[in-house]
């Protein structure tokens, strides 16, 4: 297994090469991803050894990178517990970064022990699988393997390493950590960088199309996250990728009941990046990007570009609503809107279960409570006079059986922290056919008895 060491050679500026200072034992591979496997054409790949062999041959390194969390700047981020393994070529021609996360301490854990642990990554599996199932663009996961460590957390947790695949590392705050040190230079070869590597159908001098597809990657991202119902929990600026995948899994949740105004962070006492307020955070992260992709693009085509986000971002999501509705794409704009918003009103008013709530769709004479009370009942008045009456089952393609809920992940995380991780597999094997109509009546598409308490997701990982 061949992998390249581009960035690291292209961008000594922003890494630090003596890394992990101390390293964590790399002891068994808990679980890898057969599928993307296959799709790659990787077989019987002993990855514990592989990345333990990577990690010792010193070709690894650390990303310097700044952010703004939680709306204030902060310079000092970097890969504080993750490894940049080098670049894959995939049979595709598509470049993948494999980094390794919770490898050990670097230049840039600020006191940070550069562990992960068990419970964490099991949740960035599942979610990043999920997510990348249902069709919105993040990051994947290649490995998990366990340290044999003891880690302290608010609890004293088992150890873990996610091998984690994705086109890149790149993030909005690799342009910010730029802007601090007036690095015009490294800021302008990042940009060629992705264009070489991931973008390679842009111009290289069209500033304006390479943000555009900035924006409307982000926009596309935003309108998959709303559409089936993620928080993300965390949206600081470090936390984006510049190709708008969805990246760094810490305290997300799948919404069981509506309930676009739940804090799912404990540490997000404000409700900074509650569900709701995600569309403007994505935003507001842009116009943060922008700010330091001023250091060589035109205010123009950074204005252009930023002004573009709203409608890319409805456009987006009235097309997956449409689907995921049944919506004939003859219907007027302002009833498709109207219906879309009609039935969110509906489920937050009702507190009724996301996910499960679009199954009743398929039959739309249905007698479902959700349909009982005057509203309900208008609505789907409303709704039968834009699609008729016939039974829908092909919306099943496109409304998840199966989402990665808070309850569930849960449930499997504590399996594998006594041993047991035939739950991860089965979870993880339904979450990857998210849209298998089948999966309704099984164990991993139940919502939970009682809904999962505000503010019990921690960031700590
Ligand atoms: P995150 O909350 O995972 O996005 O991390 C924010 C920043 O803290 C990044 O620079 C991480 O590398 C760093 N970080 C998070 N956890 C640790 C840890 N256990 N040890 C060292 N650095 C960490
Ligand atoms: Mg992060
Ligand atoms: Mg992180």
């Amino acid at each position: 297994m061949q992998l390249e060491s581009q960035f690291a050679s292209e961008f000594p500026e922003l890494c630090d090469t003596d890394c992990p200072r101390d390293a964590v034992p790399i002891a068994e591979t808990v679980l890898s991803n057969s599928r993307l496997s296959q799709q790659w054409q990787l077989s019987d790949i002993d990855w514990a050894s592989f990345c333990q062999q990577r990690v010792s041959d010193g070709s690894v390194i650390a990303q310097k990178y700044a952010g703004h969390q939680f709306g204030h700047f902060n310079p000092y981020l970097g890969d504080g517990r993750g490894l940049l393994l080098g670049e894959y070529k995939a049979p595709s021609g598509e470049w993948f970064d494999w980094h390794l996360k919770g490898a050990g301490t670097t230049a840039f854990s600020r006191g940070g022990d550069g562990r992960a642990v068990l419970r964490s990554c099991i949740r960035e599996w599942l979610g990043s699988e999920a997510m990348a199932s249902l069709g919105v663009a993040s990051t994947r996961a290649l490995a998990l393997l366990s340290s044999g460590e003891a880690v302290q957390r608010e609890r004293v947790e088992p150890g873990a390493l996610l091998l984690r695949a994705t086109p890149t590392h790149i993030r909005f705050g690799h342009f910010e950590h730029c802007l601090y040190r007036n690095l015009t230079d490294t800021a302008e070869r990042l940009y060629r960088f992705t264009i070489r590597q991931n973008w390679p159908d842009l111009e290289v001098d069209d500033h304006q199309a390479w943000f555009n597809r900035v924006v409307d990657n982000t926009a596309k991202m935003i309108a998959g996250w709303q559409a089936f119902g993620f928080v993300h929990g965390v949206m600081n600026t470090d936390n984006m990728s510049i190709l708008g995948e969805t990246f760094d899994y810490g305290p997300y949740a799948f919404f069981d009941r509506y309930l676009p105004e739940k804090i799912f962070n404990h540490t997000d006492q404000n409700g900074r990046y509650r569900f709701d307020r995600q569309p403007s955070v994505a935003l507001w992260n842009l116009q943060r990007l922008a700010q330091a992709l001023a250091l060589f693009m035109d205010g123009e085509v950074l204005s252009a570009g930023l002004a573009s986000f709203e409608t890319r971002l409805q456009q987006h999501y009235a097309a997956i609503m449409s689907q995921r509705l049944g919506l004939p794409s003859e219907l007027e704009s302002h009833v498709q809107s109207k219906l879309i918003a009609g039935w969110l009103a509906l489920l937050e008013q009702q507190q009724a279960d996301y996910t499960q709530s679009f199954w009743l769709l398929e039959h739309p004479y249905s007698d479902a409570a959700l349909f009982t009370d005057e509203f309900g009942r208008y609505w789907l008045s409303e709704y039968q006079a834009a699609v008729g009456n016939a039974e829908q089952p092909q919306l099943a393609q496109f409304n998840p059986s199966v989402v990665a809920r808070t309850h569930q992940l849960q449930r499997v995380i504590n399996a594998a922290e006594q041993g047991d991780y035939q739950p991860l597999k089965d979870f993880s094997a339904a979450l990857q056919q998210p849209f298998d109509a089948t999966l309704r009546d099984s164990e991993w598409a139940q919502a939970p008895e009682t809904e999962w308490p505000e503010g019990q997701l921690s960031c700590s990982s």
